[in-house]
């Protein structure tokens, strides 16, 4: 369950964010994770949650996730399609050669303090 250490990491940043920016309370934290990243949403929110219940600065702060699709553009005819089951063949052409568009995110894009 690496979703555990994920969550561990991100609650680091924030918790180091929250310090430098005075904060009382982290209200909210936005996530962006792609389809292909390997991490299941569902556990990253709650390992977030047990994570964060005893902090008195990020308690109650809500996750919320973006999840990204995993899509690819094709270098031989420029066809942009979705990635099925890590296929990335061409439906137009099938070719194999192609460029990763989304999918592999796994980042924090904003996160909401309340100031102390
Ligand atoms: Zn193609």
């Amino acid at each position: 369950m690496h979703e555990l250490a994920i969550a561990q990491s991100i609650v680091d940043v924030v918790e180091t964010r929250a310090t430098e920016c005075n904060a009382a309370r982290v209200k909210s934290v936005r996530l962006q994770i792609g389809e292909a990243s390997g991490v299941v949403a569902d556990s990253l929110s709650f390992c977030f949650e047990m994570l964060t219940s005893f902090d008195p600065v990020l308690a109650g702060a809500q996750l919320s996730i973006d999840v990204m699709p995993h899509r690819a553009r094709c270098r031989h005819c420029a066809t942009e399609f979705a990635i099925t089951d890590f296929v990335a063949r061409c439906p137009t052409c099938d070719e194999w050669t192609n460029e990763i568009l989304s999918g592999t995110e796994l980042q924090i894009l904003d996160m909401e303090f309340d100031a102390s």
